[in-house]
């Protein structure tokens, strides 16, 4: 039997991901990039460049696949109308949903359908019918504000206080109360096509001290167990009610009093989901492409406790460089992950490193006692072997 296409828009380390993952489920896939050097292009069995909103590149995709998905959210709407469209026609289905995409993609829109569905969000104004002197009475200082739309990994998204009040954007901002929280989570769902559902266990996402962007993940999450409970529940109620199918992050705050926010719901394979290629039985890449195949969703059980940390571009331009996407378990326990990327601005994510352990707290000494960086940097990225193991996908 001929084997399933997978089409991903977008060809980021999430494609690189899910290009791996349809290897070992034994799928083909074409990826759309915008370069050719974007790291799912090396692992996709064929590639197509051209822009994310590129109308004629998308039609070109989805005649070569059975099944187009996502791995970013910026897409134009324009084309997930037609992919919408021509979904109905052609022989080809697209998941998540077109609609999701474009409900999703502009945070107002987002936060709105969050209140019409009686989840529970941080107070928010549309920043272009709110002048920054009601924002501020609404709020009070700090509030925050942040892009309606292209925003990722915490840019575009400010804190204002009174130095930086001067900052308020005048169009294309929502403007949110500054949530006073305990923890911030974030909790994978899978959906499939029947409205089957597999929950990973919550994990604690942490954010780099005084930014806005992911330092640490952690599974599972510090909380109590009916935290946990309440917020793997609304996390497939949002799924649910929103039909989608594939896998959603939906991340979430406990605030000081105990309560849980829903911040940002995300129509895809997540950063904070990395550790699951070690600590789960269905990783979410493997899990993805199993509900938008219609392969049957697999167990999302947790074998071990495990952390994930980020490696992010540094302005001095130390690990700016060339290398293949690779991956190696460099001690028992501590695997590194290298994207391959080029070209990067400062804070881009170049890789990650996880650690896996009986319980988190171990997981956590694992990385703290570990020297990590130049010397295994230095290898992966010139996939130089030495005690390490290449680990296959
Ligand atoms: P992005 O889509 O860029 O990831 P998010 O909405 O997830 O943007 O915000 C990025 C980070 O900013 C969050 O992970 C959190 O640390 C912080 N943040 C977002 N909204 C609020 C808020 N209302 N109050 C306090 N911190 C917030």
């Amino acid at each position: 039997m001929k084997a399933m296409t997978v089409g991903v828009i977008g060809a980021g380390q999430l494609g690189a991901f899910l290009c791996e993952a349809a290897r070992n489920l034994g799928l083909k896939t074409i990826v759309l990039a915008q370069k050719p050097k974007d790291p799912a292009v090396a692992l996709a069995d064929e590639h197509i460049i051209g822009d994310l909103s590129d109308a004629s590149a998308i039609k070109s995709l989805r005649e070569r696949a059975d099944v187009v998905t996502f791995e970013r959210e910026d897409i134009g709407s324009d084309v997930l109308q037609e992919l919408d469209n021509a979904a109905e026609s052609d022989a080809y289905t697209v998941a998540p949903r077109p609609d999701i995409l474009r409900l999703l993609q502009d945070k107002a829109t987002q936060k709105q359908w969050l209140v019409t569905n009686g989840f529970p969000t941080a107070a928010f104004v549309d920043g272009d019918v709110c002048t920054r002197e009601q924002a501020v009475q609404q709020f009070g200082l700090p509030m925050v504000q942040k892009a309606k739309r292209g925003g990722f990994d915490g840019r575009g998204v400010q804190i204002l206080d009174e130095d930086s009040i001067d900052e308020y954007w005048t169009s294309g901002a929502l403007v949110e109360e500054c949530v006073s929280y305990t923890k911030e989570l974030s909790a994978l769902v899978a959906r499939d096509a029947s409205g089957n559902i597999a929950l990973y266990p919550m994990i604690e996402a942490i954010a780099k001290p005084g930014e806005q962007v992911l330092d640490c993940a952690l599974m599972p999450a510090r909380i109590s167990e009916s935290h946990s409970k309440q917020a793997l529940q609304m996390a497939a109620d949002i799924v649910t009610k929103l039909e989608g199918v594939g896998l959603f992050a939906i991340e979430m705050f406990i605030t000081a009093d105990g309560t849980l926010l829903v911040n940002e719901i995300s129509p895809r394979v997540h950063n904070t989901g990395h550790l699951t290629l070690q600590a789960s039985e269905t990783s979410q890449f493997t899990q993805h492409l199993r509900a938008v195949c219609g392969l049957g969703l697999g167990p999302s059980e947790q074998s071990v406790a495990a952390l994930c940390k980020n490696v992010l571009h540094e302005d001095d331009g130390k690990y700016y460089e060339d290398g293949p996407f690779a991956r190696r378990e460099v001690e028992p326990g501590v695997w590194f992950h290298w994207y391959g990327k080029e070209q990067l601005g400062k804070g881009r994510k170049l890789g990650h490193i996880s650690c896996t352990a009986d319980s988190v707290e171990k997981a956590i000494n694992l990385l703290e006692t570990f020297q990590a960086p130049a010397r295994h940097y230095d290898e992966i990225r010139h996939n130089k072997s030495r005690s390490g193991k290449v680990r296959a996908a």
